[in-house]
């Protein structure tokens, strides 16, 4: 196959934030990384001296990858070297060693060679490479496309900066393309298209969607035809437990069908599936998004924790990439098994008061309750609202779920609830359905 073009700089400075533009990387940070330069004497940065710190080691037990019964613990010190570099400050784009770790994971996941325009940077969680990347995009006014439903905890940095929303609709195979194309054929050509779709492809939060291969490349077309860029944010990629084969990445995808690459950036997280505490994800895409998303971080948190990163490289380093793919395996059918109980739960007490489908990734099934429908102004019928039902009787009733209303963004009103099955046992599971049951059977009668 022909190597794909590169999209070139110019593409990211013509889209890049007022904000973003204006902002240079930090003078102090910036030379940081001239101090790995062979035989240099560095006198440049305030860098404490680690023989004022108080740790001594860090003494850690890490599992093997493996099914429940198979693990080993292993008994793992960071002292020396490896506790100065943790204890130190570090480069804003990541530890070289954990970052060289993303890339070849990257290489091997998504089947993205090196040279073709891409690289990788740590943040501190995806969260908050979310908050810099819709800063580095988005002016005030801006229109950004989302799904409905989507992400309650991006939404609010949006809104924050002033964007307008276009909201297209979710199905069983993702985010609807057709529909999306529609709004875009249309547009006002007076007013600025959407400069970015902001999509969450495995198990999307909250509708537990994952995205088909044919949605996947009818919005990559989209995406050219429409001169947009797609932000992948694709925190539960590693727990797909669906029958039909995994569908690539858009990052994957984006070289193979549009013969050119740069319009994917790629947001993944270590907090489903090493531990939310480290507060690590990952950005993959073009250097220059990523240097203005530094360039923030530079003035910000600076780095993602020093400790958090070599805690992770102590893992890997022990697993390697087959370790690591053995072990998100195994995470991804843990929640497969949550899932299956879960369903078993709804099949009881559930069956012909709610309807729902069975997610293939992540954590959550999107139930849409069977509440008495609401007539508007025009005098339609319209589903029954989910907010006040669950803040109102089901909280009494000792039953929290996450109202769908969050996660619009049109002020819709939705009979949907987000149900999560990550954390509860069996039975507190099958508990909590109960409940969930009776209040709303009361409710209907
Ligand atoms: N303010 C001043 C005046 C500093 O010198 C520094 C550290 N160079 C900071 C803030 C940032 O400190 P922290 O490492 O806690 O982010
Ligand atoms: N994006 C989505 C869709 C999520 O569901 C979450 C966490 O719930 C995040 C981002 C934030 O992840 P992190 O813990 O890496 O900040």
């Amino acid at each position: 196959a022909s190597r794909p073009t590169i999209l070139p700089v110019q593409f990211y400075e013509d889209r890049l934030s007022v904000s973003a533009s204006a902002r240079k990387p930090s003078p102090l940070w910036e030379l940081f990384s001239a101090e790995s330069n062979p035989g240099l004497l560095s006198l440049l940065a305030g860098k404490p001296h680690p023989d004022t710190f108080p740790f001594e080691y860090i003494h850690l037990g890490v599992r093997s990858p493996g099914a429940a019964g198979e693990q080993v613990t292993k008994e793992l010190t960071i002292k020396d070297e490896e506790l100065h570099v943790a204890m130190q400050y570090g480069m804003t784009a990541g530890e070289k060693e954990l970052r060289d770790w993303l890339t070849t994971l990257t290489e091997r996941v998504h089947s993205r060679g090196p040279n073709e325009g891409w690289r990788v940077s740590i943040g501190a969680g995806s969260q908050d490479l979310l908050y810099k990347a819709f800063n580095a995009l988005l002016n005030p006014g801006d229109t950004v496309i989302v799904e409905g439903p989507t992400y309650p905890g991006a939404t609010p940095i949006m809104t924050a900066l002033g964007c307008k929303y276009v909201s297209i609709d979710v199905d069983n195979d993702g985010i609807i393309a057709s529909d999306l194309e529609k709004v875009l054929d249309n547009w006002d050509s007076s007013k600025p298209k959407p400069k970015a779709v902001y999509t969450i492809p495995f198990g999307s939060n909250p509708a537990g969607v994952t995205a088909s291969y044919e949605r996947r490349v009818e919005m990559l077309k989209l995406a050219k035809k429409h001169d947009f860029i797609i932000l992948e944010d694709d925190p539960y990629y590693f727990l797909y437990y669906g029958d039909r084969p995994r569908p690539p990445s858009y990052f994957s995808l984006e070289g193979k069908i549009l013969g050119e690459v740069g319009r994917v950036l790629r947001f993944d997280s270590f907090s489903k599936v090493m531990a939310a505490g480290l507060r690590l994800g990952w950005l993959t895409g073009p250097d220059r998004l990523l240097g203005a998303i530094e360039a923030h971080s530079m003035t910000n948190i600076v780095q993602a924790s020093s400790i958090s990163q070599i805690l992770a490289i102590k893992v890997l380093r022990e697993w390697g990439i087959d370790g690591f793919l053995k072990h998100v395996q195994n995470a991804a059918n843990f929640y497969k098994r949550r899932r299956d109980v879960m369903a078993a739960a709804l099949d009881r007490h559930m069956k012909g008061i709610a309807e729902w489908t069975q997610p293939d990734a992540a954590m959550f099934f999107w139930i849409k309750l069977k509440l008495p429908m609401s007539v508007d102004l025009q005098s339609v019928e319209i589903d029954g609202d989910s907010t006040t039902f669950i803040r109102s009787k089901a909280i009494d009733r000792g039953v929290l779920v996450l109202p769908g209303a969050t996660s619009f963004v049109d002020g819709r009103q939705t009979a949907r609830v987000r149900v999560s099955f990550s954390l509860l046992s069996d039975e507190v599971t099958e508990e909590a359905i109960k409940r969930l049951a009776t209040v709303l059977t009361e409710e209907i009668h």
